[in-house]
């Protein structure tokens, strides 16, 4: 089984409750871990996921209650599609009608889009043979419907060649199809989080990040090593320098700007959301990295609090 792909995608939402209801409750998602932005500490960082918050299941908010509205344009991630059951397309599309769903046929397979509160756009693909998956089977959707990770996401981009450039080269997807303005990479033997759709829109106005847009993509590296190698390449091959890596705890990162404009990530597998709860208690309590464990009476003061 390969271990590229996305490893998690982060967006920013306004009032944390609804956010928190939406995903949890509406989606049926697991809330795996509720941490603050290691940056911005006076805001929540929620990670929802499947039971064990497993790369390419991860879907993470920032809720920053008085964010302006972002603008769609070019140089961002415009939708985040996810994976369910060819069968369960009759119960999302009863259970997101509220939503702004609307039915589509990409690359010959059912698409159902709609949009959170916020606007941030996202979509189910039903697909045949995933049933047996594991999902989080303790939630609010019946594990049936349950939703199992990233299918994938698409890019609407100025120019396509240079980012398609590196998700070939460096995070090991290969161009598999085309459909009118949008191309299809794929890495092959990743069922979860396997495919990054770029779409060419050249003269859009760019982008402008706020409420229900996507804040950052982040793919996956096994470990620290595969991370390095993956840095080296951007460097020797793209001429593109990252951020020092950053210990998000949970995961271990390095960031940058790609030629689209598009804020990417790496991320590591390791070690996993279990490394300071028990797996059955994930997402019950605030979690805080050390460096900020000393301030926790006033983090927790400054949080707006949740059901
Ligand atoms: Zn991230």
């Amino acid at each position: 089984m390969s271990r590229n792909g996305i490893h998690h995608v982060t967006a920013i939402a306004g009032q944390a409750q609804r956010n928190l209801d939406f995903y949890t409750r509406t989606l049926g998602l697991r809330l795996v871990k509720k941490t603050v932005n290691f940056d911005d500490p006076g805001a929540y960082h929620f990670y929802y996921g499947d039971e064990a918050g497993s790369p390419g299941t991860i879907l993470t908010f920032f809720p920053w209650e008085h964010a302006a509205p972002g603008r769609a344009g070019a140089g961002e991630l415009q939708e985040t599609v996810l994976r369910i059951p060819q069968a369960a397309i009759g119960y999302w599309t009863a259970r997101l009608v509220n939503h702004g769903l609307e039915r589509a046929t990409r690359f010959g397979e059912t698409v159902l889009t709609f949009r959170d509160a916020d606007g941030l756009r996202l979509a189910l693909v039903g697909l045949p043979g995933i049933e047996a998956e594991p999902a989080w089977n303790n939630g609010d959707v019946p594990v049936e419907h349950a939703i199992r990770g990233f299918h994938s996401v698409s890019l609407m981009l100025d120019k396509t060649e240079a980012t398609g450039a590196i998700l070939s080269d460096v995070f090991g997807f290969a161009k598999v199809a085309r459909e009118g303005d949008t191309i299809r990479y794929q890495v092959e033997g990743t069922a979860i989080g396997g495919i990054v759709d770029l779409r060419a829109v050249g003269g859009f106005l760019p982008a402008r990040l706020g409420r229900g847009s996507v804040h950052h993509l982040a793919f996956r590296a096994a470990d620290d090593a595969a991370e390095m190698e993956m840095v080296r390449k951007l460097a020797a091959n793209h001429g593109l320098r990252t951020t020092e890596q950053k210990n998000r705890d949970y995961f271990r990162s390095v960031y940058f700007r790609e030629p689209g404009h598009v804020l990417f990530e790496i991320a590591t597998d390791i070690p996993g959301f279990d490394v300071d709860e028990p797996a059955e208690a994930l997402g019950h309590a605030l979690k805080l990295p050390a460096f900020l464990e000393r301030h926790r009476t006033e983090i927790e003061a400054a949080l707006p609090v949740l059901a």
